[in-house]
């Protein structure tokens, strides 16, 4: 469900039916239901300060980005995770970041250890040992018996260590840049809303801030749960207000 074209916008019911809504910027209490749909028709998408979901059925901060599969609206939304089975917004993308980071070193450290066992007891690796390290290489192999069951599963392991291990690494990568740069996954890859919103924070320290709190680098030693997000005035307004390029 797309929170954000005016079709959903139209068949949602106005929002002055259930609270006292003033629009923070224009300034406008609607006066009737035909009022406020002449509003939205003067007033294009992209120049809204809120937006209406249609599924919470609420005024969200037109930077929250409904999931339909976790049914709530998420605050500067970056992704749906299906590995950790949840949305990573701004509460928990440093959590996410941290996980990636470690991962990378996990994944490779595994590799590292199938690969020995594979080189010194099953093939070397050189010269042409390295193609049965390939997990679909070794099930066939041993599917045509020329691979013990134990053999066939380490080389399996070993490929998806070492494939996980470089993904994460640019996983980690993506996420640092969009988050130096002051935006999310959601914001670069959904609908090119990266054109139409202003970067959060004015430079990399407030980036950081934003996503990791204060001292980000302190969350790659201990995950600081206990150092809220820091929104500058700026931030909080774009956020919260969502100032758009366009206005
Ligand atoms: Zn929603
Ligand atoms: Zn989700």
């Amino acid at each position: 469900m797309d929170c954000r074209s005016s079709d959903s916008l139209k068949n949602a019911p106005p929002p002055f039916a259930r609270l006292n809504y003033r629009d923070p910027i224009l300034g406008y209490e609607f006066e009737s239901e035909t009022d406020y749909f002449n509003r939205i028709e003067m007033d294009p998408p992209n120049t809204r300060t809120t937006k209406y979901c249609s599924a919470c059925n609420m005024i969200t901060p037109r930077r929250c980005h409904h999931c339909p599969l976790c049914k709530i609206c998420v605050l500067r939304k970056d992704h749906h995770c299906f590995l950790t089975g949840g949305c990573v917004g701004l509460a928990n993308q440093r959590y996410f970041i941290v996980f990636l980071f470690w991962s990378v070193f996990g994944a490779l450290y595994g590799a590292l250890l199938t690969f020995y066992y594979l080189n010194d007891f099953v093939t070397p690796w050189f010269p042409f040992g390295w193609f049965t390290y390939a997990g679909p290489v070794a099930l066939v192999r041993y599917a045509f018996g020329y691979e013990s069951l134990f053999n066939m599963f380490i080389a399996v392991m070993f490929s998806m260590s070492f494939s996980s291990g470089f993904g994460a690494l640019a996983f980690f990568g993506f996420q640092m840049y969009y988050t130096l740069h002051g935006y999310t996954m959601h914001d670069y890859h959904v609908a090119r809303l990266k054109d139409h919103l202003e970067s959060d924070g004015e430079n990399y320290t407030e980036r950081l801030a934003l996503v990791f709190g204060r001292r980000w680098w302190m969350n790659f030693i201990f995950p600081q749960f206990w150092v809220p997000n820091h929104l500058t005035p700026n931030i909080a307004r774009n956020i919260f207000l969502s100032v758009s390029k366009d206005l």
